[in-house]
């Protein structure tokens, strides 16, 4: 049987986005204005979000993935990214949301992302003043189709971690991680830059490559 191709869904197929965050959905429907399908985010569907409880992105976007396809009968496309510091041993990884992860109030959860910045200076430190500081970002993504079937697509971007955070654009641990070849934080750089360079620029050029043959 010949693999199906999200280029099969071209003039209005439906895809879901396998997201329930408005930020990466806007961007990823973004992406894939050019290609003709009509996106609907899980939410729209009613797809309730499953529990990120995999070993590694790939899991977490293909579980994410595999489960918005078999509630809504439609494929569907999930990422999963994160932050992997060489020096201890690829951690957070696919806890990187987590370690930002406060309770302030049982039941209320809060991200403060400075102090999960500081929990990996803080781990960096305690390795010691010459400590390997190369760094990167990934991001998988998963296309899951109805019945079975899937994909997944990978996206790095190499850098170092520096001390103390510096700049106001961009999210998370952007502050505090420098790409390989520059000397600006990825929170520093004008975020039309960033969007070039990054992990999730990477994994979606894999994927537009694939899917589509662009
Ligand atoms: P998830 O992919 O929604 O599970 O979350 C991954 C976490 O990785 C995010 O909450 C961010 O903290 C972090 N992350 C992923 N991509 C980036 C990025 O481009 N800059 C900064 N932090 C990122």
């Amino acid at each position: 049987m010949t693999p199906r191709r999200l280029a099969d869904l071209a003039g209005g197929g439906r895809l879901v986005i396998a997201t329930h965050n408005a930020g990466k959905l806007r961007e990823i429907a973004a992406l894939l204005a050019p290609f003709g399908m009509a996106c609907v985010a899980a939410g729209e569907l009613g797809l309730a979000e499953p529990a990120e409880t995999g070993a590694s992105f790939a899991d977490n976007a293909l579980l994410k993935a595999q489960a918005a396809a078999e509630a809504s009968g439609l494929p569907a496309l999930a990422d999963d990214s994160g932050l992997c510091v060489a020096a201890l041993g690829g951690r957070p990884g696919v806890y990187t949301a987590d370690w930002a992860e406060r309770q302030w109030f049982e039941g209320e959860a809060g991200r403060d992302w400075f102090m999960a910045m500081g929990k990996v200076e803080g781990l960096l430190c305690a390795a010691g003043a010459h400590v390997n500081r190369a760094a990167y970002f990934a991001c998988t993504l998963a296309v899951a189709w109805p019945g079975g079937g899937s994909t997944i697509y990978e996206g790095r971007v190499g850098g170092t971690m520096v001390w103390p955070p510096r700049g106001g654009l961009g999210f998370g641990y952007d502050p505090v991680f420098v790409p390989a070849g520059g000397n600006q934080t990825f929170a520093e750089i004008d975020p039309a830059e960033k969007h070039r360079i990054s992990h999730r620029a990477a994994a979606f050029a894999a994927l537009v490559k694939a899917e589509f043959g662009a």
